[in-house]
């Protein structure tokens, strides 16, 4: 079988996710935690085979990004104080929207049960048309209940509500709250297995809270990111890097997320892997040295204005083209899309289901330029999984203001050059008889402002007299007239540029695209539907050796021995299996864990000293020397080399036992 046979017969049969799920449980990749004490959802354990995909996925992660492009790797701390994620702005923004059924007292997310409503509709209506049933609704209650199930079920599905329910689904990720209580409220949309009608819509922080220390005094949370750590130690990175940019730090690690109602297995959790880039870069010159590495390679886009006009189709493009019409704000997000692109190839991401879905106006944070999310199509739908984001100068701008601690790069000019700025100048004295105690915070808050900042403060200053504003713990409006303040632009020679850089971070969740790759790499033998088969790249495969003795004869045993030996000095991870069950059977029951080669030893290798050597996806086999063998297995894994060319010199095998 070549490799588009390969690919023919894994699309032969369809896929289905309880097959899938049965063999994770039975070869145990990963488990609910805390099982036997009827689990905890959103929390899972993962299981050897699971843990070495996820450790050679991490390690991939790690050559990939960091060494590769030479990342500065930090490890922070998962306890961060309440002090942090306020000035990060999680504190008051990192929420989702729940609405909570007064009756049962369930919670959904909005977004989520809106999604899930109006595509069950749909669905219902590819088979019935016209008629909107949410098919889980059990209509075997009271009186009242059954009434509001006819109406929920009254809504008629003609092609004006189909267009209506694609344009929803199409814009989700943008509402707002108060908008997700309309279409609530719009569309019927109840308790999908009771009907009944459910609260508006309330924001529920995501972040869990917790006390540092004994006294119960200094308020924390566990990180739901591991960007701020990367943020805060900004000035020693930038030092060790010797004050050059740009450069990137990375970080992998857990983080956790309060999540309202965590399903579909490892796609939403509360405590999930991590890896994070931080690329810092000058604000005035986003191009990327390697981009030329990527631009020609092509993608499939669903960008903002399409989203926004209601419609999912994608744009085919080759990143240079989409840099080049400013599709994609900058060579630098440009190249990362490309490099997330090809990791996610690497480790077995089926790259018809895989697209890059950028953020709509009213989605992306106000300060962000830009963000692409990687999103790979699983049996629930497409799911981001992978966050790419320019956020300009914001994440370094606050902590700085915050502590008052410059975070900035200096540039030695090569020529000298004059620049006009904002520049504020306060008349002390009179602070301290206005503000009393609150004059050191007022003065402070003054003296941090940003250029643009200070631009619109003059223009308030010159068009009303006087600039008016709020502090956080001050409870009058502060006013300020000229005597206070003078704000001007001034022109000076530089000899040295100073500038807060913007940061494109790139961000994974290792577990969303750990459980996407299983979908996509999972098919079943046509020939025989029961025999599962997980097609892992060879480079992440969890084992990848089977070393099968044909029989439990003596004779054989030595052998075993010599070929394990070799293996574990190359460092290859091997399982041996000498049950006494039947070579097929052995064979098939590491093809459910993905193993990509099979080595056996027979009768033949006891008078010869040759092995066979079999290949998981084909069941093709070849049979040479142990040491040509176990050279094939080797750069086929590492090497990235072809089967065939790894296998050129060995013999064609024609085994009877598959
Ligand atoms: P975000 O910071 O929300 O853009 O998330 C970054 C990445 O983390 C996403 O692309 C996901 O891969 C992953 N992620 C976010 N939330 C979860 C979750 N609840 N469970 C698993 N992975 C998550």
């Amino acid at each position: 079988m070549g490799v588009k046979d390969i690919k023919k017969a894994r699309n032969a049969v369809e896929f289905n996710r309880e097959s899938l799920e049965s063999v994770l449980k039975r070869r145990f990749f990963f488990a609910p935690a805390f099982e036997l004490y009827g689990g905890v959802s959103g929390l899972y354990d993962y299981g050897p085979p699971g843990c070495a995909f996820q450790a050679n996925v991490v390690d991939l992660w790690r050559k990939h990004f960091i060494l590769e492009e030479d990342m500065l790797e930090v490890d922070c701390s998962m306890l961060t104080p309440y002090e942090v994620l306020k000035t990060s702005g999680h504190v008051d923004k990192f929420s989702d929207w729940m609405c909570q059924d007064p009756k049962s007292g369930e919670i959904f997310r909005a977004d989520h049960l809106i999604e899930e409503v109006l595509e069950a509709r749909l669905k219902g209506d590819k088979e019935a048309r016209g008629i909107a049933v949410n098919s889980s609704v059990k209509d075997d209650a009271d009186k009242k209940r059954k009434k509001k199930v006819k109406e929920i079920q009254a809504v008629k599905l003609d092609d004006k509500v189909i267009k209506e329910y694609e344009e929803v689904l199409a814009k989700i990720d943008g509402y707002s709250g108060p908008q997700l209580g309309e279409l609530i409220k719009k569309y019927h949309i109840g308790n999908p297995v009771t009907g009944e009608l459910l609260d508006q819509p309330k924001p529920f922080n995501l972040m869990f809270e917790t006390a540092i220390g004994p006294s119960g005094q200094l308020k924390g949370y566990l990180r739901p990111e591991t960007a701020q750590g990367q943020f805060l130690n900004f000035n020693k990175l930038l030092e060790f890097n010797n004050g050059k940019t740009p450069f990137a730090s990375a970080s992998i690690g857990k983080s956790f997320r309060n999540e309202i109602s965590p399903r579909a297995g490892l796609l939403r959790v509360r405590e999930f892997l991590m890896a994070e880039i931080e690329h810092f870069v000058d604000p005035e010159n986003k191009s990327h040295q390697r981009f030329n590495e990527v631009k020609n390679i092509k993608l499939s886009f669903l960008p903002k204005q399409v989203q926004e006009s209601g419609f999912t189709e994608t744009v085919e493009s080759t990143i240079e083209d989409a840099v080049a019409s400013k599709m994609i704000d900058n060579q630098t997000l440009g190249y990362f899309i490309g490099r997330i692109y090809q990791f996610l190839i690497k480790i077995g991401v089926d790259s018809d289901k895989l697209r890059f879905r950028q953020h709509m106006s009213n989605e992306m944070a106000h300060y962000a330029a830009d963000c692409w999310d990687a999103e790979l199509k699983t049996s629930y739908g497409w799911i981001e999984c992978v966050g790419c984001a320019d956020r300009s100068a914001y994440d370094l701008n606050v902590h700085a203001r915050k502590t008052k601690t410059a975070l900035v790069v200096r540039q030695k000019l090569d020529k000298p050059r004059e620049v006009t700025k904002w520049e504020i100048e306060l008349n002390k004295k009179l602070f301290g008889p206005k503000f009393r105690k609150n004059a050191p915070k007022v003065e402070s808050y003054l003296l941090h402002l940003s250029q643009e900042e200070l631009a619109t403060k003059s223009e308030q200053l010159t068009s009303n007299g006087k600039v008016v504003f709020n502090l956080e713990g001050i409870d009058e409006d502060i006013e300020l007239s000229h005597e206070f303040i003078k704000i001007e632009e001034k022109t000076t020679v530089e000899h040295i540029r100073e500038y807060i850089p913007n940061v494109i971070e790139p961000s994974f969740g290792i577990g969303r695209i750990i459980y996407a790759v299983l979908e996509h790499c999972f098919w079943s033998r046509p020939q025989d539907t029961a025999r599962a088969v997980l097609s892992f790249p060879p480079l992440v495969a969890p084992t990848k050796v089977l070393l099968v003795p044909l029989s439990s004869n003596d004779e054989l045993a030595p052998i075993v021995t010599e070929v394990s030996k070799i293996l574990r000095k190359q460092q290859i991870p091997f399982k041996v299996d000498d049950s006494g069950v039947s070579i097929g059977k052995r064979y098939a029951r590491n093809d459910e864990l993905g193993t990509p080669f099979g080595i056996t030893i027979d009768f033949e290798s006891v008078k010869d000293g040759s092995v066979t050597l079999r290949e998981r996806d084909s069941t093709k086999q070849v049979r040479g020397s142990i040491a040509d063998v176990i050279k094939a297995v080797y750069d086929i894994t590492y090497n990235d080399i072809t089967w065939d060319k790894g296998t050129a010199h060995l013999a064609p095998f024609v085994s009877q036992s598959e």
